[in-house]
């Protein structure tokens, strides 16, 4: 539920309302907006008594959220919401690019991929320190050492960093290295890990699980919101469907549908959603068609000695190349690019 605050309600009067709604025994969210207050309420089990609000000086309007999640509605917040990160805002008019290899593997190459990055006009280095690999066998990512070495990117490149957190016991030291914190799709639905990155003070990059309804994923980004985080990037990643010529099937119509419900930015990642490096392009330029905020794009400077997702990755050159269409596409479809 929304109680709707009249252009000249006073701060008092708004005070006034939060009081009762908490002696209500539910939980008050002011949201202040371009023309007039809104407070937002969560909490209730069932239909809350509003006449006991309507009737408190200074309220214009009660509005029911028709939707499971709250938070995160476009009901609730009308605007979009740009998340600021550092220098970058993402959402809004902003198309955002966030490059870089799937796995931190060693300084040398990190550094070959950060210097590439940033000369094709990136400014948020993407890299896994912890890897959620599908094999108990597979190069799992340097951990501790790897975030040593994106704090080393950061200061020598002066990118912003996203990585991600496989879990709670390591989130901590995950969000002092990042800037963004990225949360899997496969541990979308992991809710200890959702409340726990929504008390962290970074942003949150939260992906679409592989199987996950619109909804699940919404209500996924509304633990983190609920925890008091208001600073989540949601990503569709691709979801398994019968295609076996694709790695996931990128959803595009995702986006539409998300940006029509939700007020959070929405970026894709063509390189995880297609697993192919002639893939990534073409739904890159389909991504920002479709109205998505920005990309997550995996990119090695020698695919072929990745330790993980190599042929997903595209070289620095198509890096040049992807980011030159984008900015023609940008002007057309009037998005700035940073
Ligand atoms: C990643 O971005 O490195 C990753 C593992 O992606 P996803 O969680 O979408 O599989
Ligand atoms: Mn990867």
């Amino acid at each position: 539920m929304l109680v709707v605050m009249g252009k000249a309600a006073t701060p008092q009067m708004v005070a006034v309302v939060c009081d009762e709604i908490r002696q209500m025994g539910l939980t008050a969210h002011p949201i202040p907006g371009m023309q007039r207050m809104a407070i937002g309420v969560t909490g209730n089990k069932s239909q809350v008594d509003s006449d006991r609000l309507l009737t408190l000086p200074g309220v214009e309007d009660i509005i029911q959220v028709t939707q499971p999640y709250k938070l995160v509605s476009r009901e609730w917040h009308a605007e979009d919401t740009v998340v600021q990160v550092g220098g970058v805002a993402v959402g809004g008019r902003n198309f955002v690019v966030m490059a870089g290899p799937c796995s931190v593997e060693s300084r040398e190459q990190s550094f070959r991929v950060a210097e590439a990055v940033s000369e094709a006009g990136v400014k948020i280095f993407r890299g896994g320190a912890f890897k959620p690999r599908t094999s108990p066998y597979s190069f799992q990512g340097l951990g501790h050492q790897g975030l040593e070495i994106l704090a080393e990117v950061r200061e020598r490149f002066g990118l912003l960093v996203v990585t991600e957190a496989v879990d709670t016991e390591t989130l901590d030291a995950v969000a002092e290295y990042a800037d963004i914190v990225q949360i899997g799709a496969r541990n979308m639905q992991n809710y200890s890990l959702l409340k726990k990155a929504g008390r962290c003070k970074k942003a949150v990059l939260l992906k679409r699980g592989l199987s996950a309804t619109l909804e699940e994923f919404l209500m996924a980004a509304e633990y983190i919101l609920a925890e008091g985080n208001q600073r989540v990037i949601l990503c569709e990643r691709g979801v398994r469907t019968f295609a076996d010529h694709t790695r996931n099937t990128l959803d595009l119509s995702a986006v539409p549908y998300v940006k029509r419900t939700s007020h959070l930015p929405i970026i894709t990642d063509p390189s995880h959603a297609t697993g192919r490096k002639d893939k990534v392009i073409p739904l890159s330029r389909a991504s920002i068609a479709v109205g998505a905020d920005g990309l997550l794009i995996e990119v090695h400077h020698d695919p072929s000695r990745a330790l993980s997702d190599g042929p997903q990755a595209i070289t620095p050159a198509d890096l040049r190349q992807l980011m030159q269409e984008l900015r023609a596409l940008s002007a057309v479809l009037e998005r700035e690019m940073a």
